[in-house]
């Protein structure tokens, strides 16, 4: 109320102030209608403010669905293929650039979209919080003909807004790792160590887990190289452009357009999301939220790309991920958890509600943190030294799940529980449900794991130097 009359004259000041986390929550409380006026005076603003207290309900991650959350949706209509194309949280020209390369991949005759009236386009306001609406875009998801232009969005139509639900989705993620073992092997990973890496490490590796010497020294050494080599090996993708490099010779990066479902032969590879870039570097200036995609948006050179229009397809399986060498922390932990396994070594997939995931090795009987992203061994308080706030961090393992948040903060008990919306008996309850079902997916009573690959079995593998 306080807001309202200043609304007509809103101002820069005001929408900063909306921006800032700590306003996010009452950015998200605020009457659909006042977020009406806000878009239609400053769009851009507007999308940047709505996606900060996505961002802010998202991190408090309560169980209470959050109470409205308008967005922009943009529709376009193809006659010659009689299609129509949606977008989320995007703005009409990354819609236009989706729907001309959907078309072009398609062999449809592009040229005939705007400003022929046949593809008339248009703008309304809808609430992410109608399921009514949810389930509709849902359905435009599946067709491919959606782009999402937020990742908060993206979250939303996906279930991950309330903690038992984004619960549940990465409990039921990290049960379905056991379904590419049959696809990628223990045995397959190692031999792509072997070849790609240093077979006098691994078998070194191998080789402590096997005898269970004392020495946690020597092991640690020998995992900071791996993840040395791995962080080299697979770097953390910024929407490279395929074709470009910058006048020093490193990747280019590309503009972030969006996400759409993946296609059919991306799908076979494993990949249900798949984010699109445009390679131009353009400085996009009315865009200020935080974040990967406006990262990609904001760096890289001032001169006109190649106007190539690329895709990053998110697989989800092991051999994907090694073939085609891109992806970021889900990605990467993922693959890295894989590596352990593979090497015989007790891992975790370890997950922070604040949009991170990393992994944890059993060490001398002791869970230590590894950052495969970071190449860092035991730093479990890099998090909170990048300025966040752990509040949910849970390790899932084949002997079951685990709240290690206290782990990864210095906040005393105290703290942690203020900052929780959560109770600790849903959370424990979730806990106790979650090892059961983990236990009885992986066969395993305890902290078990799979026999090791014998360095016998990898003996056929040809070397290469
Ligand atoms: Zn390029």
């Amino acid at each position: 109320m306080l807001l309202k009359p200043s609304l007509p004259i809103a101002s820069d000041a005001v929408f900063r102030l909306l921006s800032r986390p700590v306003f996010g929550r009452l950015g998200s409380s605020l009457p659909k209608r006042l977020w009406e006026r806000i878009a239609r005076r400053r769009p851009g603003r507007a999308e940047a403010a709505i996606s900060t207290s996505l961002r802010a309900a998202k991190a408090a991650y309560s169980n209470e669905p959050p109470a409205s959350f308008p967005t922009q949706l943009h529709t376009m209509h193809h006659e010659p293929s009689n299609q129509t194309f949606y977008a989320l949280g995007s703005d009409q020209e990354k819609f236009e650039i989706f729907v001309d390369d959907f078309l072009g991949r398609a062999g449809e005759e592009v040229h005939l979209l705007p400003p022929s009236a046949a593809a008339a386009a248009a703008v309304r306001e809808v609430d992410l919080v109608d399921e009514g609406f949810v389930d509709q875009a849902r359905g435009w998801w599946k067709t491919g003909r959606m782009l999402i232009g937020d990742s908060e969005v993206m979250s939303f139509l996906f279930s991950r807004q309330t903690f038992n639900r984004s619960f549940e989705s990465f409990l039921s993620t990290f049960c379905g790792f056991e379904n590419e073992l049959r696809e990628c092997t223990n045995e397959d990973i190692v031999r792509h160590l072997t070849r790609d890496y240093d077979r006098k490490s691994i078998e070194r590796l191998q080789q402590h887990q096997h005898q269970h010497r004392s020495s946690s020294e020597a092991i640690e050494d020998e995992i900071k190289r791996l993840l040395a080599w791995f962080r080299e090996t697979f770097p953390y993708y910024h929407g490279f452009c395929p074709e470009c490099t910058n006048q020093d010779g490193s990747p280019r990066r590309g503009r972030f357009i969006g996400a759409t479902f993946a296609n059919e032969a991306e799908r076979r590879r494993n990949a249900s999301i798949t984010e699109i870039y445009l390679c131009d570097a353009r400085k996009d200036t009315d865009t200020d939220t935080s974040g990967e995609e406006s990262e990609a948006d904001e760096l890289g050179s001032s001169s006109d790309g190649c106007r190539r229009v690329y895709r990053f397809p998110r697989y989800r399986a092991s051999a994907q991920i090694l073939r085609s060498k891109q992806g970021r922390c889900g990605e990467y932990s993922r693959l890295f958890h894989r590596v352990l396994e593979s090497l015989g070594f007790a891992s975790r997939w370890v997950i922070d509600w604040d949009d991170h995931v990393w992994v944890e090795m059993l060490l001398l009987d002791k869970w230590v943190h590894i950052d495969p992203c970071e190449a860092a061994l035991d730093a479990p308080l890099l998090y909170e030294s990048w300025g966040k706030s752990p509040t949910y961090v849970f390790a899932f393992g084949r002997g079951g799940v685990e709240d290690v948040t206290e782990r990864y903060t210095n906040a005393t008990r105290e703290t942690l529980l203020q900052r929780r919306r959560v109770s600790e008996s849903t959370i424990h309850a979730l806990v106790e449900d979650a090892s059961r079902r983990v236990r009885a997916v992986y066969g395993t009573a305890g902290g078990e794991q799979e026999t090791p690959v014998s360095v016998d079995a990898r003996a056929e593998v040809p070397v290469t130097a």
